[in-house]
């Protein structure tokens, strides 16, 4: 794809005062302007310090300069990176001076999106550049690192290079119209498509631990009144932000509040109390607190090892499965030496007043959210909205090109799904031109990136 024409320039570091800040310019005009900033045609790739000369000859800043030449760049354009000392008002005066120079200010994502349009990054590796800079864990990280290296794009041409494969065959098909395609071939052709399908549905059922990774483990404390979930949510917290009282009842409302959990990050939500014979406040906090149990990952079910187990409403214990529900039996302190068992949930020993037990709750957190990890083939892939969203309607025409096989139907018929399939599978790496998906996907990122 051509270079776009505008020379683009901004800050690519946070507005504040720091040891250094970056401003990068990227596009057509960059090899001119390296050379009259910093007076000589800058060689390749090579930091350079150098005074920083405004326009007009004033001395802005002492600056080091690097020049990366496209095709070769980040961008895939001539690209000029200066570090400059980290006052807002030096990387102002620097980018106001680039601007004079002719640049225009990058839009949110514009780096990137040069990136994608120059062909250095396909689609999912231009997400994974955001999603790298956003990871609020180390699984995250690391979902992030694996994505930009392609692994999703991988996965993306392998299912693609099968389905071209087929639709090659049915095409081939379709000159000679007057021929049926024979008994034995359309059952071949069906095996595929559901090989196919299988490949698409394995791909998409990464789109749960996808989402555990970007916006965080959605984790519900749930229990009766006074069994000390606000102590457990400060102490894994590690301060009070929950007001803890010897009243029970003190939580009406809900707190929410993200905390680092051995690799993952934890959107942890502390509810009102389960109290059947509730008043009306807390009838409302309780309310809030079965929507809650509904959208949560995970449900950390606080009991009194002291007392046998409460019995809860129906429509909680429906949704306390072992693989997203652990019972955690606090005020093990005081407890006798045996504590309570339940047929399917894991139990963890625990005091929110001492710290016992904690790490092991820790560690019990991480494999079950570990556990909902769907390996695709060799790799880890934990897909966005976005492509669960395409995947998903790539699967719906495949299931239509197979119903259409099995009811006999023309050729063509069975041919034009699957050219909607392909159509929705290109738009995960981007091979679509659709200037709509990408404007609302790069709006997304930072100025700078
Ligand atoms: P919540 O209503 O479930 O949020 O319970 P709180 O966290 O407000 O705690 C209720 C009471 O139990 C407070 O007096 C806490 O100090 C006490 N408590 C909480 N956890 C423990 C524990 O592990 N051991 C003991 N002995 N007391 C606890």
């Amino acid at each position: 794809m051509n270079a776009s024409p505008d020379t683009i320039a901004a800050l690519a570091t946070p507005v504040g005062t720091s040891a250094l800040a970056l401003v990068r310019a990227s596009g057509p005009e960059v090899g001119a302007l390296a050379a009259a900033i910093l007076g000589a045609s800058p060689e390749p790739r090579v930091a350079r310090h150098a005074d920083y000369r405004g326009i007009d000859g004033s001395l802005l800043d002492d600056v080091v300069a690097t020049f990366f030449p496209g095709p070769g760049s980040y961008t895939g354009e001539d690209t000029l990176e200066i570090s400059c000392h980290g006052n807002p008002l030096i990387a102002r005066r620097i980018l106001d001076d680039l601007f004079a120079r002719g640049c225009r200010p990058a839009e949110p994502g514009e780096f990137t999106r040069r990136a994608f349009l120059n062909g250095r990054l396909d689609l999912s590796q231009a997400e994974a550049v955001m999603d790298l800079i956003h990871a609020r864990s180390e699984r995250a990280l690391a979902a992030a690192n694996l994505q930009l290296r392609g692994a999703l794009g991988r996965r993306m041409d392998e299912l693609i290079r099968l389905q071209v494969s087929i639709l090659a065959n049915i095409e081939a098909h379709l000159d000679f119209p007057e021929e049926d395609l024979p008994v034995e071939d359309r059952a071949a052709l069906q095996a595929d498509l559901g090989r196919l399908q299988d490949g698409v549905g394995r791909l998409a059922a990464t789109n749960r631990y996808g989402g555990l990774l970007r916006d965080g483990v959605r984790t519900v404390i749930l229990g009766e009144p006074n069994v000390g979930k606000s102590s457990l949510l400060n102490r894994l917290v590690g301060r009070d932000r929950a007001l803890v009282s010897p009243e029970p009842g003190t939580t009406r409302d809900y707190l929410e509040e993200v905390v680092t959990l051995g690799p993952h990050a934890l959107r942890l939500v502390d509810t009102a109390g389960l109290n059947p014979a509730a008043v009306s406040l807390e009838r409302a906090g309780i309310e809030k607190t079965r929507e809650q149990v509904a959208e949560a990952d995970l449900i950390l079910w606080v009991v009194e090892a002291t007392r046998p187990l409460p019995a809860l409403p129906a429509e909680f214990s429906d949704r306390l499965a072992p693989d997203r529900c652990l019972l955690v039996l606090n005020k093990s302190d005081l407890a006798p030496a045996v504590p309570a068992r339940h047929p399917t949930l894991r139990a963890v020993a625990v005091s929110a007043l001492t710290g016992a037990g904690l790490d092991q709750l820790r560690d019990e957190v991480v494999r079950l959210v570990d556990a909902t990890r769907s390996e695709v083939g060799e790799e880890l892939v934990a897909i966005n909205a976005r492509h669960a969203d395409a995947l998903r309607r790539a699967s719906d025409e495949l299931a239509l090109a197979r119903q259409r096989l099995d009811d006999q139907a023309p050729m063509e018929l069975v041919a034009s799904h699957l050219r909607g399939s392909l159509d929705c599978l290109g738009e995960i790496s981007g091979r679509v031109d659709n200037e709509r998906i990408l404007d609302a996907l790069f709006a997304t990122f930072c100025i700078g990136k």
